[in-house]
């Protein structure tokens, strides 16, 4: 265990109180830190791979969760990621 593990930041993320950034931020909902917690476990997996019609390549992980759905990553030919 080291400071920045996986492990470590979520316990740190969960035990923000309000005005953590001392700029009035809120804590951090238990939804958002449980869906970055399954989207994590999710890409640990292996993605999907597959082809675009424009010379790229789509990283697809299936999170299982059915508010996210996928986390796809879209690659470009030139081997930048896409921005949506
Ligand atoms: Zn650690």
């Amino acid at each position: 265990m080291c400071e920045t593990c996986t492990e470590h930041r979520f316990e740190h993320i969960r035990s923000l109180k309000e005005n953590w950034d001392s700029y009035g931020a809120g804590p951090i909902d238990k939804r958002a830190i449980s869906a970055a917690h399954q989207i994590i476990q999710a890409m640990k997996r292996e993605p999907r791979i597959m082809p675009t019609s424009v010379g790229g390549i789509l990283l697809s992980w299936d999170t299982g969760l059915s508010e996210i759905g996928d986390v796809d990553l879209w690659i470009e030919a030139d081997g930048t990621l896409e921005e949506h």
